[in-house]
């Protein structure tokens, strides 16, 4: 943003207004008409372009844009920021038709058993990551049952990808790309900021009190893990509940341990990475106040660190396999 007057002209608009302005065919071309443009684009080119013959109705159209998801300049009109927003957001959920994948099986092993082959899905914006050896991490039916999973293939994980993330991948390469842009967001959220929408973040911890996990998931909670790391967004709907691990992706100590270790913690790409962030065990001291020590074992070295009611990390523990 430069210029006061840029400033001046914008407009704030109230969720339910901004919804309101988009509610048009005609408003939303004009919008993806402008984010393929690599310059501002005058009013005459623009009707042309998008074959609106009356020019009354056109302006009408653009006036209600203009201010917040376009502005007007000398050269022409061009986007503003939330206007790009709602161009990116269209497109990342653009694709002909809503893609899926059928269960599929990639070279990759599971980090809980080693069994290799996994396999891999892909629906309502979401890469499945099944292991047809062991029990996996998580239980439950995706959505409400919405999609039934066969009851050999267990859970490992999911991991977000949006639809445009699918086109032109192999099973595997959309795999690993929601890894990466999976890994990315729960750092963002790890370190309380929303990665949707960047507003501040409500976390919180919560805890399996009969947990028992002799049987691969517990019969209490359906997880793995007893202590589970919870976010929501104070701004837009963005929620996530996940094994706490995730939250401790940000702490220095647990990075410089996978550095060490030869893993890159920005770019988790090897089955190595997971092996020795997953399978770790959680320590639950008490339960209110919160105090649990979990511990990742990685080449015979292991790191453990200790939460409070904080859910900050106030204790750090390396130890060599030489020293247990
Ligand atoms: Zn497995
Ligand atoms: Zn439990
Ligand atoms: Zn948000």
């Amino acid at each position: 943003m430069t210029g006061d007057s840029e400033e001046a002209d914008a407009e704030v608009l109230s969720p339910d207004e901004a919804f309101k302005r988009l509610g048009n065919e005609i408003r939303v071309a004009i919008l993806q008409e402008l984010g393929a443009a690599d310059e501002p684009v005058r009013f005459s080119d623009l009707r042309k372009e998008l074959d609106v013959t009356d020019s009354g109705k056109f302006n009408y159209h653009l006036d209600q844009l203009t201010g917040h998801f376009i502005e007007q300049t000398a050269e022409g009109y061009q986007l503003r920021r939330p206007g790009e927003r709602i161009i990116q957001a269209v497109l990342s959920g653009a694709v002909t038709e809503s893609p899926t994948l059928e269960p599929t099986s990639i070279d990759w092993r599971c980090h809980r058993c080693g069994a290799e082959p996994i396999e891999v899905d892909y629906r309502e914006e979401q890469v499945g990551v099944y292991c047809t050896s062991c029990e996996g991490i998580y239980g439950g039916e995706r959505d409400q049952e919405k999609v039934n999973i066969p009851a050999e293939r267990e859970r490992l994980y999911y991991l977000h990808l949006p639809p445009a993330g699918i086109v032109g991948r192999s099973p595997k390469e959309a795999f690993v790309a929601a890894s990466r842009w999976t890994n990315a967001e729960t750092v963002t959220a790890a370190n309380g900021i929303c990665p949707r929408c960047s507003a501040r973040l409500v976390e919180s911890a919560t805890v399996c009190r009969n947990h028992t996990t002799d049987s691969g998931l517990c019969d209490a909670c359906n997880n793995r893990y007893a202590v589970m790391y919870r976010v929501r967004c104070t701004n837009c709907v963005y929620e996530l509940e996940a094994i706490y691990a995730n939250k401790l992706m940000t702490n220095l100590e647990l990075r410089s341990f996978l550095i060490d270790h030869g893993l890159n913690p920005h770019h988790p790409q090897r089955e190595a990475f997971l092996e020795v962030l997953y399978p770790y065990e959680e320590d639950i001291h008490s339960v209110d106040p919160l105090a649990v020590t979990f511990t990742f074992t990685g080449d015979e070295e292991s790191i453990s660190l200790s939460i409070d009611d904080s859910l900050e990390v106030v204790n750090v523990e390396r130890t060599s396999g030489a020293e247990q």
